[in-house]
This record gives C-alpha cells, sequence and structure tokens, in this order.
C-alpha cells in the first residue's frame, strides 16, 4: 500500500481535535493536504494546538453540531473527544456516561442528519478489563472493570448497532499507553491534573516534582513494577488516517489494538529516562493504585494485517526523546 493508498479524503471532522492524540492526528492529516475541521469545547484540549479551522462547540450540543456539519459537509468524522481518567470515572461515573456514550449518541445522530457514514474513533484497552492472556489479542473477551471501560464499551455497541441497522461504518481503536510527543516539541502530554507516568517523570527530571512515586513493587513481573506496552502517539496518529482510508474504500468495520507488543516496567521506564534526560530521577516505592492490572501488552495482529499499520517512532527511548523535547520546551516557554 503507497501512501496515496492510505491518505483519506477530507474534509475530515476531528471532534477533540484540540486534546493529546487527536491534535497529533490533524498535523499528520494536515502534512497529506487533507483538509481537516477541529471541533472541540476545550474542557481538556487547547486552543493552541489548533492551527487550521477551529470551531469551539460540544458534541452533545446537537444544534452546534447539525451547523457544523451544514458549513464545512465533511465527508468522515474522527472522534476523539472523550474524558479518559479511570479514577474520576469511578468517581463521578454520571460524568462519563453523559459524555462518553450520551453525547457520542449525538454525534452518531448529527452524523445521520448530514448523511455522514465514516467515524474512526478512540476506544481503548480498558474495555477489555482484566487480561485472561497477555499479549492481549484483538479477540480479547471484553469486560471492563472501570465505568471508563465501560463507556467505551458501550461506545463500541453504540457504533456496531449502527453500522448493521443505518450503514454507518466504523473503526474501534484500542489504545494501550498512549505516549511521546511530536517531534518538533510543539505538541505534546500534558493534563490538568496530570497522573500519566511518562509527563510525571518527565517534571522530576526537570526539577518540578522533588521523585516520582511508584505503585507497587511486588506484582508477579520481573522487577515487580507493572508493565505498560507504550505506543508513540505518532504510530496511533497514523492508524487513524490508515482507518479512515480503508472505510473509506468501502470496509464497514475494524475493531483493533494499536499497541508494539513490547511491555516495559516502570522501573525500566524511569531507567530510560534517566538516559535520554541525563537526570537522576529519584523514586520512592509505595503501594500499588487500585485496579492496575500488572501488564497489559497488545497481542493483536489485526492492525497490520487490515490497516498495514506498523509502530515505527515506538521504542522506549525515541518515545521519551520526543516527550522530553516537549516537556523542556513547555517549561522554558512556561
Ligand atoms: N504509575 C506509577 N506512578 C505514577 C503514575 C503511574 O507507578 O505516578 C504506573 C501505573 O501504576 C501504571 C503505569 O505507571 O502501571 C502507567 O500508568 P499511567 O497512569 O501512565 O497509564 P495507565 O496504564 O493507567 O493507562
Amino acid at each position: 500500500m503507497t501512501e496515496q493508498d492510505n491518505t483519506p479524503q477530507g474534509p475530515v471532522l476531528v471532534v477533540g481535535g484540540a486534546g493529546y492524540i487527536g491534535s497529533h492526528t490533524v498535523r499528520l492529516l494536515e502534512a497529506r493536504g487533507v483538509e481537516t475541521i477541529v471541533a472541540d469545547n476545550l474542557s481538556t484540549g487547547y486552543r493552541s494546538a489548533v492551527t487550521g479551522t477551529f470551531e469551539e462547540v460540544d458534541i452533545g450540543d446537537r444544534e452546534a453540531m447539525d451547523r457544523v456539519f451544514a458549513e464545512h459537509k465533511p465527508r468522515s468524522v474522527i472522534h476523539f473527544a472523550a474524558k479518559c481518567y479511570v479514577g474520576e470515572s469511578v468517581e463521578n461515573p454520571s460524568k462519563y456516561y453523559r459524555e462518553n456514550v450520551c453525547y457520542t449518541w449525538t454525534l452518531l445522530e448529527a452524523m445521520r442528519a448530514a448523511g455522514c457514514e465514516e467515524i474512526v474513533f478512540s476506544s481503548s484497552c480498558a474495555t477489555y478489563g482484566n487480561p485472561v492472556e497477555v499479549p492481549m489479542p484483538d479477540t480479547h473477551p471484553q469486560n471492563p472493570i472501570s465505568p471508563y471501560g465501560r463507556t467505551k464499551l458501550h461506545m463500541e455497541h453504540m457504533m456496531e448497532d449502527y453500522a448493521t441497522a443505518y450503514g454507518m461504518r466504523t473503526a474501534a481503536l484500542r489504545y494501550f499507553n498512549a505516549a511521546g510527543a511530536h517531534p518538533d516539541g510543539d505538541l505534546g502530554e500534558a493534563h490538568d491534573p496530570e497522573t500519566h507516568l511518562i509527563p510525571l517523570v518527565l517534571q522530576v527530571a526537570l526539577g518540578q516534582r522533588e521523585k516520582i512515586l511508584v505503585f507497587g513493587d511486588t506484582y508477579d513481573t520481573p522487577d515487580g513494577t507493572c508493565i505498560r506496552d507504550y505506543i508513540h502517539v505518532l504510530d496511533l496518529g497514523d492508524a487513524h488516517l490508515r482507518a479512515l482510508a480503508l472505510l473509506q474504500s468501502g470496509r464497514d468495520r475494524i475493531a483493533c489494538n494499536l499497541g508494539t507488543g513490547d511491555g516495559y516496567s516502570v522501573l525500566e521506564l524511569i531507567e530510560s529516562a534517566r538516559r535520554v534526560t541525563g537526570h537522576p530521577i529519584p523514586f520512592e516505592i509505595v503501594g500499588p493504585r487500585a485496579g492496575d492490572p500488572p501488564r497489559l501488552i497488545s497481542g493483536g495482529t489485526r492492525a497490520k494485517a487490515e490497516l498495514g499499520w506498523e509502530a515505527k517512532h515506538s521504542s522506549l527511548d525515541n518515545i521519551l526523546a520526543d516527550a522530553w523535547r516537549y516537556h523542556q520546551k513547555e517549561s522554558a516557554g512556561a
């Protein structure tokens, strides 16, 4: 397959395009000359991450979405607009069912009314729940254990039903641990509050935090700390372009993992961050975080077989190097 075959036709409406993974995907679309419209309510995204056409709207606002569809006439949608904190979803499931499930329903209804038929969306390995098999295949049973994971599974089911009943074509991309940043240092991962390991580790390297707390060292893994499959955000973005191009060529359903198949422990990640940054990065072992399985590693084969996708930017040191460049730039500008 050529780059041409893997490039979707525009215009593409990217909802949640001001967020972490969305903004990187928009960059890739723009670099291929695909007309792109970003719709985002800026609840967690950043206006500065969007350089092209921007609509500040809430995807749960049907009237506003009808206007966006009428004005820009997008051929297809890529959907990143969702809440993504497991802990918050346990404390406030109402927010997650409203913003992830209800708002997605509104988006799908606006798409139907506009005759827009293709949608690629961010699902998650959290839809699988506790692994019954590691590495985890694309066909792993889906038994999510958090409200967050359950809302993502509801979104998958809703789209499957819309595909069956209304001829929509849908791709559910189940991410493992999204990580890294754009190599130019302008886009990266910045959540508020920050809970993710890599940004926190780099904040320690920058001297913004005294140490990193390691959640548990008695897991059944070689060094006792949790193992995750870290996938570079540019590799994730590339998979969205490929999935959308495939839907546009007539394929009706795609559901696949996006991970590298390699797992790294928390301590290995800290070691890589020391290598890349040249800083010592002190850590302290504390108790485990509720709901963290010891190992989450993708064993999916569909992304390669069906999308022709392979991770190209996702070595751990490359992920850390790109994230480090972004965090240094951010802290210098702050
Ligand atoms: N983690 C940690 N200390 C932190 C944040 C995360 O030890 O301050 C661990 C966490 O237990 C998990 C891994 O780092 O094993 C990745 O966590 P993160 O929150 O980045 O992503 P998640 O796996 O929850 O999606």
